[in-house]
């Protein structure tokens, strides 16, 4: 029987899953999760200035680069599955059969849930755009009329995982994940990012800082978790509940 714990990235760029869903990607697949990484581009103009820093260096060079760091990373985080798209970067443009092909995606892999971006970056518009496009592609799956015959999409959450620059986008966390567990694997693929060394401080810095929200918002001196590295994460649909 196929596994139905399954998960879905929707990434921008080949290096965001890892920054800003790494520990929800090695904390689930330990779970026993299917983790599938789509990556729209593989940010190989706009995020990938330490490549083009080095002597004759192609956009074709920078790609391949890119690429084998997200392979590195997907497999220090136990991703079941990553797919490129190579739509371009900055700006990132995702035409009808862009759509559609994610659309696929999203019905074959029948995620429980899905991740993103924020909805606002006024910094980055590719990662806001994906946002958009997740949304898009999430109701289309949805839509009974779309490839009739194929299974439809349920009602699968969609997190927006933390940007960059948090307080400039709008997003607010409401859901704290404790990722101790796996940091040594988020560190792992964090250190694969060889082209954005200037990242990998910060976003140990970040992790230890939503530790401390988790800590806090678990019950803090009262009987709080002892998280010491997590993610936050702003969902977009409500939740259905029985019991508050
Ligand atoms: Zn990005």
């Amino acid at each position: 029987m196929a596994n139905d714990k399954t998960a879905l990235v929707i990434s921008a760029h080949s290096a965001d899953f890892v920054w800003r869903a790494g520990g929800a990607i090695a904390l689930h697949a330990k779970l026993g999760y299917e983790v599938t990484v789509v990556c729209l581009s593989y940010g190989e103009r706009g995020e990938s200035a330490k490549l083009w820093k080095s002597e004759g260096m192609t956009l074709d060079k920078v790609k391949t680069e890119r690429r084998r760091e997200a392979e590195n990373a997907a497999k220090a985080l136990d991703v079941h599955d990553i797919q490129f798209f190579d739509l371009g970067d900055y700006p990132l443009e995702i035409d009808r059969d862009a759509k559609y092909r994610l659309v696929d995606v999203i019905r074959a892999v029948q995620p429980r849930f899905m991740l993103s971006h924020s909805h606002y970056d006024p910094y980055n518009l590719d990662h806001s755009h994906t946002t958009k496009i997740a949304m898009e592609c999430r109701m289309i799956a949805q839509a009974w009329g779309h490839n009739p015959g194929e299974k439809v999409l349920g009602a699968p959450q969609l997190y927006l995982f933390e940007p960059h620059q948090t307080e400039q986008m709008g997003w607010k966390p409401d859901a704290f994940l404790d990722i101790t567990d796996v940091w040594e694997k988020k560190k792992q693929a964090i250190e694969c990012m060889e082209g954005q060394e200037h990242l990998w401080h910060f976003y140990t810095n970040v992790a230890e800082n939503r530790g401390n929200h988790f800590r806090r918002n678990s019950g803090g001196q009262s009987g709080g978790r002892a998280a010491k590295y997590a993610e936050g994460f702003q969902s977009v649909y409500p939740r259905t509940v029985d019991e508050l």
